[in-house]
């Protein structure tokens, strides 16, 4: 407090935000500064170097249209590969950054002076490297948490099953796991590494979920009316356990202009030559590669369905190794076949264009958490085919808000012991079903409107952010 006399001056709020890898986080992050750069102070720590081009890119983009928001850079310590349980680069970069946490974020964090930091904001799978060090510069720290709120309320579930450990997870339950106040989550929507135990992802999971209560707040992209159950329950919880943090729902984020990529040209083109509500889009996100044979299968399928479909294809994981044009993956045959109905293309698009355009009316999507709000706020319905890690716990977010449906059946992707390739006539009648139901077009509709009315100035979200950023101007007291 200022002694009496002297003029009380509120230092500026100055927020620190700290992402980690891959196209899925950057974007959320991205969109949280641009929202809270009209309000206070941001800092935006970058980690060097980025997994994909993607991302470098962006990240470029960003600072030419908000050059207002300071960068500091990140510089990972080198990591030997071999000391990491996995194979998927996105993940080594997430041990790398959690390893160099542990040594550099202090002396980083201490270096943003001016106007001294009020609060970190970063990703969850820093909780265990990140509360040591905020709590000895006695820093506020807030999750952004990328997901859904379904999947947050199982992320923080965790540490209350009577194991700490993944090993004791898998038999800690039967066929589902009950949390309150939302509805059961069978065993195969748990994320398939989840329930290997020496995986890193069950690592992370397990040493972070444990720490959650050092944590003084959660932000989550949603909205109420999307995810009613799942942030009444985090609220109840938060009402009778001491020491949970607060969830603030902060969504919907929305696509910003310094997002637009000029590779997309060839794409509206095609768009506006076709029929409004014609064009299922088809795309599993930015870090999820399908099998060449799952591949061919859904072209076939995508032909068979009888609708127009803008499909993106990805064949890696990280960009940088996409090296085979899309004949050689998807086979010139099928490629010929597609033409007729189809635009297929393999390389990053910009996938907000791409739904806000009058011509789709589907969506096929792995249902990563960005993919399914980005078309909520635009009222493209949703056919889910979840593919890795939360993906069917928000597959369940899609159909309960009535944003979509999605196969229980069809099974994870990848190469694991459970993969199944989905077949050509299966893809071909649930792409029918998504473009032809009048249901899930009313049923999208309202849920479109809900978002509209969360985003609108003055709305739930600009309370939201109101709520947060009072209180940590409260702290900088
Ligand atoms: N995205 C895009 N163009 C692409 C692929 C992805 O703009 O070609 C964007 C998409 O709009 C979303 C993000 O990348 O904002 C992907 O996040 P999501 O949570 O849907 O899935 P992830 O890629 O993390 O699996
Ligand atoms: N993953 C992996 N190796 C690991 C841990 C995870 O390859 O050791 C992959 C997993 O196969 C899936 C993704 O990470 O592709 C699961 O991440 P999830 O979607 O749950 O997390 P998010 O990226 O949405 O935070």
């Amino acid at each position: 407090m200022a002694d009496s006399g002297k003029l009380l001056v509120r230092p500026e709020t100055h927020v620190a935000l700290f992402p980690s890898a891959g196209m899925g986080h950057l974007i959320p992050f991205l969109r949280l500064a641009a929202l809270l750069v009209r309000h206070c102070r941001v800092t935006l720590i970058t980690t060097h170097p980025t997994v994909s081009l993607a991302e470098s890119n962006l990240i470029s983009r960003f600072f030419s249209a908000f050059p207002q928001v300071s960068q500091v850079s990140f510089d990972l310590l080198p990591l030997d590969p071999s000391t990491v349980n996995s194979t998927d680069p996105f993940w080594i970069q997430f041990e790398a950054i959690r390893r160099s946490a542990v040594h550099l974020l202090s002396p980083l964090l201490s270096s943003l002076s001016s106007p001294p930091l009020s609060v970190l904001v970063y990703y969850v799978f820093l909780i265990s490297s990140v509360i040591p060090v905020v709590e000895s510069l006695r820093l506020p720290n807030y999750i952004l948490f990328v997901s859904t709120a379904r999947m947050f309320s199982f992320f923080a579930y965790l540490p209350t099953i009577s194991t700490a450990s993944s090993a004791g997870f898998v038999s800690a339950f039967g066929d589902a796991l009950e949390i309150p106040g939302i509805s059961p989550v069978p065993r195969s929507s748990i994320p398939p590494l989840l329930l290997v135990p020496d995986s890193l992802f069950a690592h992370m999971f397990f040493t972070d979920s444990a720490m959650l209560n050092k944590v003084d707040g959660v932000l989550i992209n949603t909205f109420k009316e999307l995810e009613p159950e799942a942030l009444n329950a985090l609220n109840n919880r938060k009402q009778s356990e001491q020491g949970f943090p607060p969830v603030f729902a902060v969504g919907p984020f929305e696509r910003l202009e310094f997002e637009e990529v000029d590779q997309c040209h060839a794409v509206s083109k095609w768009l506006d030559k076709q029929p409004e509500e014609s064009v299922v889009y088809v795309s599993f996100g930015s870090r999820t590669a399908q099998s060449r044979d799952q591949l061919r299968e859904l072209g076939e399928g995508l032909v068979k369905c009888g609708y127009r479909f803008l499909w993106v294809v990805k064949d890696k994981i990280v960009d940088k190794d996409e090296e085979e044009g899309v004949e050689m993956v998807v086979g010139e045959e099928l490629m010929e076949k597609m033409k007729e109905k189809g635009l297929v293309v393999k390389h990053w698009v910009d996938q907000e264009k791409i739904l806000s355009h009058k011509a789709v009316g589907g969506f096929v999507s792995h249902s990563g958490a960005n993919s399914v709000m980005e078309a909520v706020i635009y009222g493209v319905r949703i056919l889910a085919w979840p593919n890795n890690g939360d993906q069917r716990i928000n597959a369940d977010v899609v159909e309960e808000s009535g944003a979509g449906i999605w196969v229980r059946s069809w099974g994870w992707g990848g190469d694991g012991d459970h993969y199944e390739v989905v077949k050509r006539d299966e893809i071909a009648e649930k792409v029918r079903e998504l473009m032809e139901s009048q249901s899930l077009k009313v049923k999208i509709g309202r849920v479109q409107e809900e978002a509209k009315k969360a985003a609108q100035v003055g709305g739930v979200r600009d309370r939201a952010f109101m709520e947060l950023i009072e209180m940590w101007k409260m702290k900088n007291l």
